[in-house]
Order: structure tokens, then C-alpha cells, then sequence
């Protein structure tokens, strides 16, 4: 009850408007967390502020939902129990072991992500990252495989500039959440590459190949990593950071995404 009046308080003092729409949100309006815990030792999500996205904007996401492709997490169209990868994976070859991504990189999700990687909008990695932490929960990911979560770094340019790792910002959270330790400052970029998004998709592969080394690859030895982005397209970035973690000796490699 008093929490209700002190927010209700909040509200009125500091309105707070969606980054999206400008709407003014209220305590009707607001997103309310519904995740139930994870059974993994890991801690609750620390009470948001209200203000950041609306629920309808919110409402507006599309969440990936199965069947999905074994091995990119793409949902696959046409359901055939005998094949369960994509067309696309029949003929590629990933590093990583299995990838999944929470919802489908359009609308919403792409001008959140743009907010939160071009316009410093970092508070957004808790809201984005609650919907990463939602599929694991939702479709029960077998993440207890994992023994630790890697953020894929950018390059040490793009750090500087951006200051701060996006992917790193949804891991953060996600790895709170889930009780996996988070390695930082191992995975490493060792050049800089053009920007995925400006390449055809064949161009990408060659762009990244030879581009992650590892800082401490007795680190990951024979264990089992969790890789963590904000968008998986191609898989190409991803697939190169698990070649630099298989080749360091890491037994298994997952991919989570938070869009695709
Ligand atoms: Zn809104
Ligand atoms: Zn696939």
C-alpha cells in the first residue's frame, strides 16, 4: 500500500515519458515484471523505475516462438519433424552449438536497440534484457549446461567510442539473473572490421573471419560458454567468436540473442 502511494507520488513529482512514443506513462500503463524466478541460484531483477517504455509499445514486440531451427534458433516455417534445421543451416557450418534469439529484430525492437547503442540510452539493457531473461524462462533454454556467459566484444574503437558494450549491458543483467559467472576482459576483438550491417551477407563472413582472440584461453578450457549479443543476423559474428573459443579448448559454445 505504501509503496503503491510512493510510487503514485513518483509519478507526480518525476513524470516519465516512453522513449518511443512521448506517451505519458502512468501506473496504468507501465510494464510490470511477470517472470517467475529462474530455479538457478540466481537474484530477482532489482525494482525498475517506471518510465522508460510504455506496456503498448512494449505489446508491440513480436517474441520468437517455436518451432525452432536446432542449431540457429530461427523459427523454422515449415515444420518437418525428420529435418529440424532451417534451409539456411542445411548449408552453413556455425562454430557455435546451438543459438537462440528472444524476439524478431523489426520495429520496436530495432529503434530500441538503435536507442540504446547510438543514443546512449543504456538504461534500456534492463527492459531489453528482461525479454532475453522471459524466453529462457518461457521455453526453458538447458542453460544449466553453461559454465560461464561471454559479452561479444566490440572492437576496442567502437568501445571508446560508444563507451560502453552493449551486449555486455544485456549480459550483465541476464548473467545476474541466471546465476552465470560473466567473464569479462577475455574475448577480445584484434582488428577492426567494417560494420556487419553495411555488408551483403556474403561479404560478412569474410569480414569477421580471424576477428576475436582470447586474453586468458586456459580461462575457457573445457567448458561450456554461453555467448551473449544483442542481434544476430547472419550468425557470422557470433559463429567467428565461437571458433576463437572452440579453438581455445571451451567444450561447448550456446549463443543468446536478443533479437534476429
Ligand atoms: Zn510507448
Ligand atoms: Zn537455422
Amino acid at each position: 500500500m505504501l509503496n503503491r502511494i510512493l510510487q503514485a507520488l513518483e509519478e507526480i513529482i518525476y513524470p516519465h515519458y516512453c522513449l518511443l512514443c512521448r506517451i505519458r506513462i502512468t501506473l496504468e500503463n507501465q510494464l510490470r515484471r511477470v517472470t517467475p524466478p529462474f530455479p538457478r541460484d540466481g537474484n530477482s531483477l532489482p525494482r525498475e523505475r517506471a518510465g522508460l517504455i510504455c506496456r503498448d509499445c512494449i505489446g508491440k514486440i513480436k517474441p520468437n516462438s517455436p518451432p525452432f531451427c536446432q542449431k540457429c534458433g530461427r523459427k523454422i516455417l515449415k515444420f518437418d519433424p525428420s529435418l529440424n534445421v532451417c534451409a539456411e543451416c542445411s548449408k552453413t557450418q556455425f562454430w557455435f552449438d546451438r543459438a537462440w534469439a528472444s524476439c524478431s529484430y523489426e520495429g520496436v525492437i530495432k529503434e530500441m536497440v538503435h536507442n540504446l547503442k547510438y543514443r546512449n540510452k543504456i538504461c534500456l539493457a534492463k527492459v531489453l534484457s528482461r525479454l532475453m531473461i522471459d524466453f529462457v524462462s518461457d521455453y526453458r533454454l538447458p542453460l544449466e549446461a553453461c559454465d560461464c556467459a561471454i559479452a561479444i566484444p566490440l572492437s576496442p574503437r567502437k568501445h571508446r567510442e560508444r563507451e560502453f558494450n552493449q551486449a555486455e549491458a544485456l549480459a550483465d543483467n541476464l548473467s545476474a539473473y541466471i546465476g552465470l559467472k560473466l567473464l569479462k576482459d577475455n574475448l577480445k576483438r584484434i582488428r577492426d572490421t567494417k560494420s556487419q550491417t553495411e555488408l551483403e551477407k556474403s561479404k560478412r563472413w569474410q569480414n569477421i573471419r580471424g576477428a576475436f582472440a582470447l586474453n586468458a584461453p586456459s580461462a575457457v578450457r573445457g567448458k561450456t560458454i554461453l555467448l551473449i549479443d544483442d542481434v544476430l543476423t547472419t550468425g557470422a559474428t557470433a559463429s567467428e567468436a565461437a571458433r576463437a573459443l572452440k579453438n581455445a579448448g571451451a567444450a561447448g559454445v550456446y549463443v543468446l540473442a536478443l533479437a534476429n
